[in-house]
């Protein structure tokens, strides 16, 4: 990415009356909150001409984070952080990444403090997926499952690779597998993006039975972004992808160039 124009948009300080909070009082009286917010904007060649559709106009941003704040009444200032980031990063293509710090300078504390408030960032980042199906109508899971994928709020599918006929892997399973590669841009956490995964495939008929049983549908995160994760819950790049032919065939044809971040080879290398 030429990051040679690349800047941040920041607002600081802007104050928002509205209700959220864990006590039902909070919920009806509203109180100040105080939001500050950093927008990453990538390369923009726009900028470069001093045209305004090169960034994102700090009044437009006021008025999605204050939406987002009147239209709803959240328990927690990590959520409604959080959400003010997805409803930027949902308004606006251009934003990369953002930072939202909200701050509740009269929370019902018994302490003398300034403010509290919390941190949330959240950046746009492309995700490889593996996807493979050897119960019922393969090609239509396959199908469903990308769809459903698309229309996770946070998540844009952007290629798909063809799928391919492969034997079953790991000697468990007996039905033959349809098998395809997806790219993904999303802002979804990969833990949040695990979950969805999880969602989609209960939704699709996945049985959680023996590991590399015949199933409906299996999706798994092979990449996300250039980040590496060893988490009991989740290990990217995927543990085992390389020994797989039905994940690098369909990789290859859609991601010939990624740099695997663990092994510092292209796709189309390894
Ligand atoms: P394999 O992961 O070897 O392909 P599998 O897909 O059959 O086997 P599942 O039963 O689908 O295994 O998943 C078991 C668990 O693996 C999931 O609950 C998830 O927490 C974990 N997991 C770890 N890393 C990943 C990853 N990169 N993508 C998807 N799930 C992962
Ligand atoms: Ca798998
Ligand atoms: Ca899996």
């Amino acid at each position: 990415m030429n990051t040679e124009f690349a800047h941040t948009v920041f607002i600081r300080g802007l104050e928002i009356n509205a209700c959220h909070g864990v006590h039902d009082f909070e919920k009806t009286q509203p109180q100040l909150f105080v939001i500050d917010a950093r927008l990453n904007i990538g390369y923009s060649p726009e900028v470069v001409k001093d045209r305004l559709e090169g960034t994102v106009s700090y009044s437009d941003a006021c008025k999605v984070i204050e939406k987002t704040v009147l239209n709803n009444t959240f328990n927690l200032i990590e959520k409604l952080a959080a959400e003010c980031a997805y409803s930027l990063l949902n308004e606006f293509p251009l934003i990369s990444g953002v930072e939202i710090t909200v701050k509740k300078p009269e929370a019902p504390v018994k302490y003398k403090l300034d403010t509290v408030g919390v941190n949330f960032s959240a950046q746009r980042v492309k995700a490889y997926l593996s996807l493979g199906s050897s119960q019922g109508d393969r090609k239509k899971y396959l199908y469903s499952a990308l769809r459903a994928l698309n229309d996770v709020r946070g998540v844009k599918v952007l290629k798909i690779s063809s799928f391919i006929e492969n034997a079953p892997y790991g000697g468990v399973a007996e039905n033959m597998f349809l098998n395809c590669a997806a790219e993904i841009e999303t802002y979804l956490s990969p833990f949040v993006l695990l979950d969805e995964i999880h969602v989609i495939e209960e939704r699709l008929g996945r049985v959680r039975g023996k590991r590399w049983d015949d199933r409906t549908l299996d999706i798994d995160i092979i990449f996300y972004g250039g980040h590496v994760i060893e988490d009991e819950r989740l290990t990217v790049p995927h543990a085992d992808y390389i020994n797989r032919d039905f994940v690098l065939i369909p990789l290859k044809e859609i991601a010939p160039d990624f740099l695997c971040p663990l092994l510092n080879k292209r796709v189309k290398d390894l």
